[in-house]
């Protein structure tokens, strides 16, 4: 495995390789833990080279403080990586991506309006600042991504069709920790007792799914919101139950579309997601 900072390093290892071999690669923020490596382990498995880039993007954070607590391992990382049999780390300093201010301004149309777009404003044009510079810098066949973040894979799929990035973009299903909570980066920040109390987010979305049959959407999203907040460590920013394709929100369950429910409750400090499928 090799640790590359530049992009011109980065194009001088991809060419010592064959030019039929096909290039996974999987983009992370770092702070690595089995989720990102169920994505790395997907790649490994169905591409020649894998390429995974460990970079916590600025433009992204909403929130300064966000971007300041943001957990960074890079030693452990490296550690985690070396163990799946990836090929290369991309681990650029923000000057190497930004050269310059990124001023592009992405739409995604009522994609964006919903959820974490509208709860963060700017966040997902950070995304596909980052996204776009890193599609364009590996030049990927395959790109892996997780369900755990439900709305970016949406983005990022619109971003891809319009403007025709020659990518394949793969959806990776969510990796929990034992107790039920999504496996995240953040996690990392909960005291045990905070991270002992997340774990009431993925049960109530668990036995919500058990509830359709006899509460409407809105009763259901009612009994979510309430059934988290009793906990005193948790409190509810958004519960939407939404379609699977433009995420806007559903009224009724005859509505025929996969439904999917996406929560963000806050921990303490920490901001936590995670959604499920419903059908
Ligand atoms: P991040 O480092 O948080 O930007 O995440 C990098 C990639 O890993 C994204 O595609 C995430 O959706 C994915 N990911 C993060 N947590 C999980 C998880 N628990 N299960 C599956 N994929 C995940």
């Amino acid at each position: 495995m090799l640790l590359v900072n530049k992009i011109t390093a980065l194009h001088e290892k991809l060419k010592s390789f064959n030019s039929s071999d096909t290039i996974g690669f999987v983009p992370t923020m770092g702070a690595l833990h089995e989720g990102h490596l169920s994505l790395v382990k997907q790649a490994i498995s169905e591409t020649d080279v894998v390429v995974v880039s460990i970079f916590v993007n600025p433009t992204q954070f909403n929130d300064p403080k966000d971007l300041e607590r943001y957990p960074r391992t890079l030693e452990t990382d490296l550690k985690m990586l070396e163990k799946t049999g990836c090929h290369i780390v991309f681990a650029p300093v923000a000057a190497e991506i930004y050269p310059n201010p990124d001023t592009r301004v992405f739409t995604f149309g009522n994609l964006e309006n919903v959820m974490e777009g509208k709860h963060r404003p700017g966040h997902f044009n950070g995304v596909a600042q980052v996204v776009s510079k890193l599609f364009e810098i590996v030049k990927p066949h395959k790109a892996y991504f997780g369900l755990k973040d439900f709305q970016q894979l949406a983005i990022i799929k619109n971003m891809v069709a319009q403007f025709n990035f020659a990518v394949e973009i793969v959806s990776c299903p969510i990796v929990r920790e034992e107790t039920g909570l999504a496996m995240s980066s953040r996690n990392e920040l909960l005291t045990v007792e905070e991270r002992k109390n997340a774990s009431i987010i993925s049960h109530t979305l668990f036995k919500s799914r058990e509830l359709t049959e006899d509460k409407s959407v809105n009763e259901l999203k009612r009994w979510i919101t309430e059934t988290i907040n009793k906990n005193p460590y948790l409190t509810v920013e958004y519960v939407e139950i939404v379609d699977d394709i433009q995420l806007q929100p559903i009224k009724s369950w005859d509505e025929k579309t996969v439904k999917v429910c996406c929560v963000a409750v806050f921990c303490g400090k920490v901001r936590l997601i995670d959604n499920i499928v419903f059908n």
